[in-house]
């Protein structure tokens, strides 16, 4: 009982008053994930990726991304996605 009472009050401590705290939301980019809806920044300096539009596609579809070039910038997570629904074919660069 002590112990979880404790516990729950240091984290009360830690949180901010949104009650989320992640510090990857805190970084302001210059480069937004072109994936709809995502909203992530997509700067190199928090993993974001290059990918060009057709393999980016093959995975949300052409009116599932932002940019209608030919290079689309991606976050982190959605690169994750990306190379998940990929895995099937060799990857260039591991
Ligand atoms: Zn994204």
């Amino acid at each position: 009982m002590g112990f979880k009472s404790n516990a729950r009050k240091r984290r009360e401590q830690s949180t901010g008053p949104e009650g989320k705290k992640k510090s990857e939301e805190e970084f302001v980019g210059q480069v937004k994930c072109d994936v709809s809806g995502c909203g992530n920044w997509a700067d190199k300096k928090v993993g974001g990726r290059k990918l060009a539009f057709d393999r980016a596609a093959d995975v949300w579809g052409e009116s599932g991304l932002n940019r209608d070039s030919r290079r689309i910038t991606v976050c982190k997570s959605c690169y994750r996605t990306w190379k998940k629904a990929k895995k099937d074919e060799p990857t260039e660069w591991s």
